[in-house]
Order: C-alpha cells, then sequence, then structure tokens
C-alpha cells in the first residue's frame, strides 16, 4: 500500500486529512506523539509476566468512543513527540529494562513510521512484538505489519451497528473488526508459549458493557465460529468505570452487574473459549488465570 501523508486512507475512518497541514479525526499529523513508555504489570499475565510489558501509549485514537476514559490521550492527542530514530531506542530502553515485550497501544494511525522504527529496531530486538489495537483495524495498516508483530491483543468491542454507531460513531464496526481479526490470526497462528509467556499468538479483548450482555454473547459465539477455540485466547474484561460527566445513554453511566458479567463468562465457558477474566471486586482489575480451562 503506498500511505499518502497528504490525502491520509490510512485507517478504516478513510478520512483523507492532509496530515502535513492539519489532523485527520484520529487527532494526529505527521508528529509520532507518544504519552507514556514503561513496564506495566497489568496487562494479561501471559505478556505481563514478572517484569511487565514494555507499554508505548500512542497519542490520539481514530476510534473515539463515548465512555473513554483517556480522553487527555486520545481526543487531545496529549504526549511528548518523537522522531523514528527516539521511538526505536524506546524500544531498546524497554527492553533493557527487563521487558517481556514491546506493546505497543493504539498506535494504528502511526503505523508507517512505526513500522520504520520497528525495522531500525528489530536487529537488535529479541522479545515478542504486540500490537494492542481497537480492533476497528483496515486490512492496510495489518499487511504492513506482517511479520513485524508477533502478538495480536486486539479489542472486539462491538457486535450491532446500532451500538457501534451511537458508541464510537461507526456503524461498520463489526463488519471492519470481522475482517481484520482473522487476517490478524493468519498472521500469527496457533499460541507459541516461553514458560509462562507468550511468544507468539492471538489474544482477543471483550469488555462487557453495562445493558450489552446479549451482545457480548453474540460477539462470543462469532469468535468460537470463526477461529479454533484452542488456538486463541479471550480476555473477557468486567472492569467498565462510567466516565466522569453523565453520558446521554443512561446505561453508561454505571457499572456492570455481576449477573452480567457472569452470565457472558458462562457463556464463554459453554463455547469451550480459553483465557483469562478480572475479579470484579479488585480496584486494579486484576486477571484471573484461565478460570474457563479449571471448569
Ligand atoms: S489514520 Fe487518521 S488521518 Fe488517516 S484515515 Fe485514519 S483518522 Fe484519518
Amino acid at each position: 500500500m503506498s500511505f499518502d501523508v497528504a490525502h491520509c486512507m490510512l485507517c478504516p475512518r478513510r478520512c483523507g486529512a492532509d496530515r502535513e497541514k492539519g489532523v485527520g479525526l484520529c487527532h494526529c499529523g505527521t508528529e509520532i506523539r507518544i504519552a507514556r513508555a514503561a513496564l506495566h504489570p497489568w496487562e494479561e499475565p501471559c505478556i505481563s509476566g514478572k517484569h511487565g510489558s514494555g507499554t508505548v501509549f500512542f497519542s490520539g485514537c481514530a476510534l473515539g468512543c463515548v465512555f473513554c476514559q483517556n480522553r487527555k490521550i486520545s481526543r487531545q492527542a496529549v504526549g511528548k513527540a518523537v522522531t523514528v530514530e527516539q521511538l526505536a531506542d524506546v524500544f531498546l530502553e524497554l527492553q533493557e529494562q527487563q521487558a517481556h515485550n514491546i506493546n505497543l497501544v493504539t498506535g494504528s494511525h502511526y503505523t508507517p513510521w512505526i513500522v520504520q522504527a520497528l525495522e531500525r529496531a528489530k536487529p537488535k530486538l529479541h522479545i515478542p512484538v504486540v500490537w494492542n489495537c481497537s480492533g476497528y483495524e483496515s486490512l492496510e495498516i495489518l499487511r504492513m505489519l506482517d511479520g513485524l508483530v508477533d502478538i495480536y491483543l486486539p479489542d472486539l468491542k462491538f457486535y450491532a451497528p446500532e451500538t457501534s454507531g451511537a458508541y464510537a460513531n461507526c456503524p461498520d464496526y463489526f463488519t471492519v473488526a470481522a475482517k481484520a481479526i482473522p487476517e490478524m490470526f493468519r498472521q500469527v497462528g496457533q499460541l507459541k508459549w516461553n514458560g509462562e509467556l507468550l511468544q507468539h499468538g492471538l489474544v482477543v479483548r471483550h469488555l462487557v458493557l453495562p445493558a450489552h450482555r446479549k451482545e457480548s454473547m453474540q460477539l462470543l459465539d462469532w469468535l468460537a465460529e470463526t477461529l479454533p477455540t484452542d488456538a486463541f485466547l479471550l480476555s473477557l474484561m468486567g472492569q467498565y468505570t462510567p466516565p466522569d460527566t453523565s453520558l446521554p445513554d443512561k446505561h453508561l453511566n454505571r457499572h456492570i452487574a455481576t449477573f452480567e458479567y457472569e452470565s457472558v463468562r458462562e457463556h464463554a465457558v459453554q463455547l469451550g473459549l480459553n483465557g483469562y477474566g478480572q475479579e470484579r471486586s479488585s480496584a486494579s482489575a486484576s486477571y484471573t488465570p484461565d478460570f474457563w480451562t479449571e471448569q
């Protein structure tokens, strides 16, 4: 794919912005901005390990969910500007700090530059690269990443067009994600482990939303029908947090009920999916490992 920075069609928004003169719907121009780069111990156990995942949080976002908890980063693109060379150095510094992997969080709108940084760092980089994204990912972006990413960690957020239209202004969310996730699986294939740590494979995250447990189950049904259930992991999250300001959709102004989370979790068990759940009572939203396989 040829990337035209003056008419950006990189992500599924295809907004056509001239990023040399301004910003697109992702709130980003040509400057790579990162909000944080640090070891992160609270990702899924298979990537956090003992020392933590080497997370790099990119500023800006093309999705823009109404309940986003990181608005300053996603909407205002708050962060530090770095060059491709500096970004490659950030990856290597995280490796030196004993990160178990390089975890690229919401970097889709910077993909051409991230690819350059990865290629620059690759000869010295000996840990897996994780692509941590919203699931609203174009096939063009994924093809650029083919061979550079070891672990895909996409969200799978919405099933119904009405929901994704209302909550993220993208009625086509599921249509896009339903093409992107199989392409991710095609690239990385079966799960490969080094002891307790994942080295290669696909982990799909799903956050159960208030009043949407049926939709969660439809997403799990799709996953079980589409991918071999023993070849990827599901991370079922229950820590939905209402934003500070009240939203017009009253459902989004409350936490999910235990019943809602548990019913989705039971559905995952029935489908034979493997992965992680969360202790909903835990303030740190810690993960409980492999709970489906124990049943
Ligand atoms: S990456 Fe940004 S500028 Fe490019 S199409 Fe997507 S939203 Fe528009």
